[in-house]
């Protein structure tokens, strides 16, 4: 038959286009920060998972200049072949050290982790039992596993009970795999009661952490110290690509489930390690977390008296508990208005509507900075109210 093999690719973009759910690329012309230029103009960066400014700190730009000067500008192979540097490994000593559990090991993203070690810790035979709003990442990885699939409500407990007692007796392994800190709406999972039932059934627990490291618990170190159950956790995964202001992804647990990991993930196995200033970066990262309180201290200021502003304007933060910040307007259409208006004002603020939330429930995703100054965010908290009254949202 004679046809175009690659008509498809125009036809669904224009498709996309046409129903407004493409992706338009906006260019930072310099350093991701609290005040940034994007598409030419400056704006209070609102957008951004830098939560504490890491990225631009001068050691842990430093970090990366000198490893790479050590070590140069890539690795030369996979970890396992003939990549594995002295200063990846000195990353997953301080990390793991950082973290209160015996091993670490580091994969090159987030997704990475997900995609490689979620199908290898449960196979046919086995269930894993998933919150409802987890993350793309984590619903990748169980799709490469032959396991049975159980969803429970967002963190509805007695759902992921009943789930479990149907599961009990019936599989060789039961995972539970859940978002620490949930990226739409900024509030948390119960770790404490999701960990009772878990010993109750018999089953590991896997927490994704990306939005909660450097943020939750003492020092940032994340959600299972947020609940003082360090070293409880089976397997914390996160990453260094938000608060740790880098880039790769993460797992911290027992040495016998780092062993496994770095054994048997395809996504860690064949894929080339990290550049040694990655690395560097990395490591100066968990340094000054470990060093210096204060941001942390500022992120939670800062995320503490916007949040209860913006509450006293009238503006709907929904259940959020974290510097992420919806403010929940309703249609879409609304939703895009009033980011449209922030950022002609100078504030860059994006939508996030159907199919990513519910329909009535389209918003602007707020993320708090440690950088920003108390002006920066009374110049944000002010456009709000002026833009939130101009719409009638407020
Ligand atoms: C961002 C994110 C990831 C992916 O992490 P990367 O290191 O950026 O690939 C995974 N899970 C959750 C919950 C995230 O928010």
């Amino acid at each position: 038959m004679k046809r175009n093999p690659t008509a498809f690719l125009k036809e669904e973009f224009d498709a996309l286009v046409a129903q407004k759910l493409n992706w338009e690329l906006r260019t930072l012309q310099g350093p991701s920060r609290p005040h940034s230029v994007v598409d030419g103009k400056e704006v209070i960066m609102l957008c951004s998972n830098n939560y504490l400014n890491l990225s631009n700190h001068p050691k842990v730009v430093e970090g990366a200049i000198e490893a790479a000067k050590k070590y140069g500008a890539g690795s030369g192979s996979v970890r396992a072949i003939a990549g594995n540097m002295a200063i990846h490994e000195e990353v997953e000593r301080e990390l793991a050290a950082f973290k209160g559990t015996e091993s670490s090991l580091v994969y090159q993203t987030g997704f990475a982790a997900n995609a490689g070690l979620i199908p290898q810790l449960a196979d046919k035979g086995d269930i894993i039992i998933s919150d409802a709003l987890n993350h793309g990442s984590i619903i990748d990885g169980v799709r490469l596993s032959k396991a049975d699939r159980g969803v429970y409500a967002h963190n509805d407990m007695g759902e992921l009970e009943r789930v479990l007692k149907e599961a009990d007796g019936k599989y060789r392994r039961i995972l539970i795999i859940t978002d620490g800190v949930f990226s739409m709406d900024g509030d948390i999972a119960p770790l404490d009661e999701i960990y009772k039932l878990a010993q109750e059934y018999g089953a590991m627990t896997y927490v994704d952490d990306a939005h909660g490291e450097g943020v939750m618990g003492p020092d940032g170190r994340g959600m299972s110290a947020h609940f003082g159950l360090e070293g409880k956790i089976d397997v914390e995964m996160g990453t260094f690509s938000k608060a740790y202001g880098v880039v790769g992804g993460l797992v911290a647990g027992s040495r016998d489930l780092i062993n496994y990991a770095f054994n048997k993930s395809r996504t860690w196995l064949l894929s080339g390690s990290h550049p040694p200033a990655v690395s560097g970066a990395q490591l100066a990262s968990i340094k000054v977390l470990k060093t210096e309180p204060q941001h942390v201290k500022q992120l939670w200021e800062n995320t503490n008296y916007f949040k209860k502003e913006l509450v006293e304007m009238g503006f709907d933060t929904g259940n959020s508990v974290t510097p992420i910040t919806p403010v929940i307007v309703g249609e879409s259409a609304k939703a895009k208005d009033l980011s449209r208006r922030l950022i002609e004002e100078g504030v860059f603020a994006l939508p996030i509507i159907f199919p990513m939330v519910a329909k009535d429930k389209a918003r602007i995703r707020a993320m708090m900075n440690a950088g920003l100054k108390g002006d920066d965010i009374d110049y944000v908290l002010s456009t709000f109210e002026k833009i939130g009254k101009e719409l009638g949202i407020i």
